[in-house]
């Protein structure tokens, strides 16, 4: 105890002097961010007293890391993407690697996860942030105490997949962050993706076979997030699950549609791989409702998941929409990827075929419509050497700051320059987006090649959008992209099995209780609430895979009865 005591008494007196050095070295910049984008470390003399890592905090001075005042003494510091001129050249992951240098080092990971205030009501875990629930503040704790196995044991007690949303999560948790209320959000997102990386790396993520077998089956159709998150849950309850997937790989769009540089596709198949020795089967190429037949898939099993995704994408019916040179975002940026998986060592598979494709190269193009698949088709563009990109928004440019009617902790609806914006800026000097956009026409060549775009400005009215008299525009175009979302789930399943939809033709099941009209048959993620976001379609997997085992348990325990009871007749 003494000893304690004087030890501590030691580390005050340091700290008192250094904070007095420090001083100094605030008068020239108060940044505690260092020239290598971390946190300031003092260089260790080698003495007893410097024995632990002194880092620079807000005040100036220099001390051990700390967490109870953790968000008043450090900045929040996300980790940077690659420079955008340098990432533009290659279709590599955003996110720096182990190498780079901009890689956040342990003590900065550590310094970020000090800023989380463990606060008593933590609303980033509540489903105005984070929808699966991610405990946040105690994974926060356990990485500031260096203690990444039972990190990621808890995340991934609410969470199947962070390295999924660890890389392309909007992260509304850190809008409800309750630091983000007098200062900047925790580094949530960050947070998340560095503990299941380290895992991967450190080898701490290892199958799990489940001891039992009910003698149950299930059959998954679909495998986005929502469908693996509701095998791998079901598989884990002692279930024997299998996932159909009408594509030649798993994933969904985390495969094809989410493009490699926001998440590289060996990082889903690593994934895959371990579900796979879990005991999970996956039938690809199986397309149920067309080349299998839905009706009798389902006789074959105990229960039956539809996880299929909202795929039907939004027209655009305007004069010259037949123009060659006008596509879906999903077809553009499939065919894509599927050429970069036909790659090996910078050179294509034989069997690739060019007409499969569609390239932007030394092309004037147009991204009709915002969000992530608006951006992934700007990024995509640009990595394809595109002439020039705009992108077309019908709505104004959103505000700076929070509007009245958006106040924390809700997802904050302010402007933001995302992966694809910042290349354009760092390549042509500006930003792609012209807001309060309509466009009006599409023109083409004599040939029927689209050669421009007319479009009218636009106000928006209490009746919604209106366009602007004599606002009227022509834009040099060669290729259109249409990226204005998806209207629903393709609808051949749901009318085969004669499913009810809802009134946007989504697969109808409640919210919470994923049955559909049909017993024994469970919806969940797109395909159930409409095009939404990955960390809510494993939400709704794991939902979807809660709901079907309540149903088998039920469903055995009606199975022994009948047995029972009809041993018992036969006594009789
Ligand atoms: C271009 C793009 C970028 C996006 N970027 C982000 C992002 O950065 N962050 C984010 O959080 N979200 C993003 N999203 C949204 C996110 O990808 C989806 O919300 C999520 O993938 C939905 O998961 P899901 O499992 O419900 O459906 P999906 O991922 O769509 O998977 C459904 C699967 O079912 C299969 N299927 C359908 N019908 C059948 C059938 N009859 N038989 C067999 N298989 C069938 C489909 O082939 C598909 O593989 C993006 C979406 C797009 C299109
Ligand atoms: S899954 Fe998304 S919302 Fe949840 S903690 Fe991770 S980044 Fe935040």
């Amino acid at each position: 105890m003494l000893r304690a005591v004087s030890s501590l008494n030691c580390r005050t007196r340091k700290i008192v002097s250094l904070r007095a050095f420090a001083t100094v070295e605030a008068s020239s910049t108060n940044d505690p961010i260092g020239d290598d984008g971390r946190h300031q470390i003092l260089p260790n003399d080698g003495s007893e007293e410097y024995s632990e890592t002194m880092v620079k905090r807000r005040d100036g001075s220099h001390q051990p890391v700390e967490k109870l005042r953790g968000f008043v003494n450090y900045q929040r510091n996300p980790e940077p993407y690659r420079d955008p001129l340098h990432r533009v050249q290659d279709w590599e992951e955003l996110n720096p690697t182990i190498e780079d240098d901009l890689k956040h080092s342990a003590v900065e990971q550590q310094v970020q996860a000090a800023r989380c205030m463990d606060c008593g009501t933590p609303f980033c875990q509540t489903e105005t942030g984070c929808p699966v629930s991610n405990l946040i503040p105690e994974w926060n704790n356990l990485m500031f105490d260096n203690r990444l196995s039972d990190a990621i044991d808890r995340l991934h007690s609410t969470n199947n997949f962070p390295e999924f949303t660890g890389r392309v999560c909007p992260a509304p948790c850190e809008g409800a962050c309750v630091a983000g209320l007098v200062d900047s959000p925790v580094t949530i997102k960050n947070i998340e993706y560095s503990i299941v990386d380290r895992a991967w790396e450190e080898g701490l993520i290892v199958p799990r076979i489940p001891n039992e077998r009910t003698g149950m089956t299930v059959a998954v159709i679909g495998s986005g997030p929502a469908g693996l998150a509701t095998a791998d849950q079901l598989n884990q309850m002692g279930h024997k699950v299998t996932v159909y997937e009408r594509a030649d790989r798993i994933g969904g769009l985390l495969m094809y549609g989410i493009p490699n540089m926001k998440i590289e596709k060996d990082t889903v198949d690593r994934r895959v791989n371990l579900l796979r020795e879990e005991g999970i089967d996956f039938v690809t190429n199986a397309d149920i409702g067309k080349n299998i037949d839905m009706n009798e898939l389902s006789s074959n099993y105990d229960a039956m998941a539809l996880c299929l995704g909202a795929t039907k994408p939004r027209d655009l019916s305007l004069p010259g929409r037949e123009a060659s040179g006008v596509h879906f975002a999903m077809e553009f940026l499939t065919k894509n990827q599927k050429r970069l998986l036909m790659t090996k060592e910078g050179r294509l598979e034989s069997n690739w075929e060019k007409e499969n494709y569609i390239t932007a190269e030394g092309k004037n193009v147009v991204v009709i419509g915002g969000g992530d698949t608006g951006t992934d088709c700007i990024g995509t563009s640009m990595r394809q050497r595109c002439k020039s990109v705009t992108n077309f928004e019908l709505m104004p440019q959103p505000p700076m700051e929070r509007a009245p009617d958006n106040p924390w902790p809700q997802w904050p609806r302010v402007y933001g320059v995302d992966y694809g914006h910042a290349e354009v800026q760092a390549v042509f000097g500006s930003d792609p987006r012209e807001y309060s956009v309509m466009t009006k026409e599409f023109v083409s060549d004599d040939d029927g090649n689209l050669t421009a775009l007319i479009t009218q400005d636009v106000e928006i009215t209490n009746e919604g959008p209106k366009a602007i008299e004599g606002s009227e525009r022509s834009w040099p175009c060669d290729i259109c992209i249409l990226s204005m979302g998806f209207v629903s789930p393709e609808t051949y399943v749901a009318e085969q099995m004669c499913l009810e939809v809802d009134q946007r033709n989504n697969i109808h099941a409640f919210y919470g209780d994923y049955r559909t009209s049909i017993d024994g048959v469970f919806a969940g993620g797109d395909c159930r609430r409409g095009q939404s976001l990955v960390v809510w379609a494993i939400h709704e997997g794991r939902g979807v895979a809660e709901a079907c085992n309540e149903y088998l348990i039920q469903k055995q325990e009606d199975d022994v009865y009948a047995t029972q009871s009809s041993g018992s007749l036969a006594n009789f």
